[in-house]
């Protein structure tokens, strides 16, 4: 495990308008995870991983650059941006290919998602694609799935639910 004896020099994000979803197109099988992205970025001359996160084939969620510091993942908005990258999505060849993440990864990347658009309300969720339209980057139409998503989510909560949940000591049956 690489061992920093001092940190790198962290420019702070001023603004936080995009959650942008990543692809790492890694084959189906290959379980990387953070330390596999920093390497790769940092020998292409990074000083750290350029994600915030990286969410793992089982759905762990691996910690990147720190939440408040401007990434490497978006070229022309790493400024106002979150980079998340979820392992997978490429086929046999590395390629890209319709996304096979796991169920898991992808509770993962709804739970992350509904923290993080807490923590900065003006940031929209988008796909890599939307801000490189030349980029296949992450294989799926991100717009759709949190849509979907975060209505569903919104209606989840709205609702009164109370009567899925009785009280263990309700005795009123038995009145
Ligand atoms: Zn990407």
């Amino acid at each position: 495990m690489t061992k920093f004896s001092y940190g790198p020099d962290w420019k702070e994000r001023e603004d936080t308008n995009l959650i942008v979803i990543h692809s790492s197109l890694t084959k189906p099988n290959d379980d990387d995870g953070v330390e596999f992205m920093r390497s790769l970025h940092m020998r292409q001359g990074c000083v750290d991983v350029g994600y915030h996160y990286v969410i793992r084939r089982n759905g762990i969620i691996e910690l990147g650059r720190p939440l408040y510091a401007i990434g490497n993942h978006c070229k022309g908005r790493d400024h106002d941006s979150i980079g998340i990258c979820l392992i997978g999505g490429g086929n046999v060849k590395g390629e890209a290919k319709s996304p096979d993440y796991t169920a898991v990864q992808m509770t993962s990347l709804t739970h992350l998602c509904c923290y993080l658009v807490r923590v900065y309300p003006e940031a929209d969720v988008c796909g890599h694609n939307r801000t490189d339209t030349s980029s296949l980057c992450p294989v799926f139409n991100v717009a759709d799935w949190w849509a979907e998503t975060s209505y569903s989510l919104k209606t989840f909560n709205l609702e009164n639910r109370a009567s899925m949940f009785p009280l263990l000591t309700d005795t009123k049956k038995n009145v």
